[in-house]
């Protein structure tokens, strides 16, 4: 992992969670995608989200 700095408190140390995320495709199927958020140990910004699987978004 490259070198992230926190930028509301300039921690270094970084951790991964995830969240479910349903979604209705146009054929009105219900699917969901994984969003991984990349946040800061220290005070909990959130330095990126992240759309795993994105396929399902394709038409
Ligand atoms: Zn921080």
């Amino acid at each position: 992992m490259e070198n992230q700095t926190c930028k509301k408190c300039g921690g270094k140390e970084f951790a991964e969670g995830t969240d479910y995320m349903p979604i209705k495709t146009s054929k009105m199927a219900l699917t969901g995608a994984n969003k991984i958020f990349t946040f800061c140990l220290d005070c909990g910004e959130v330095d990126s989200i992240r759309i795993e699987n994105t396929e399902i978004f394709r038409k």
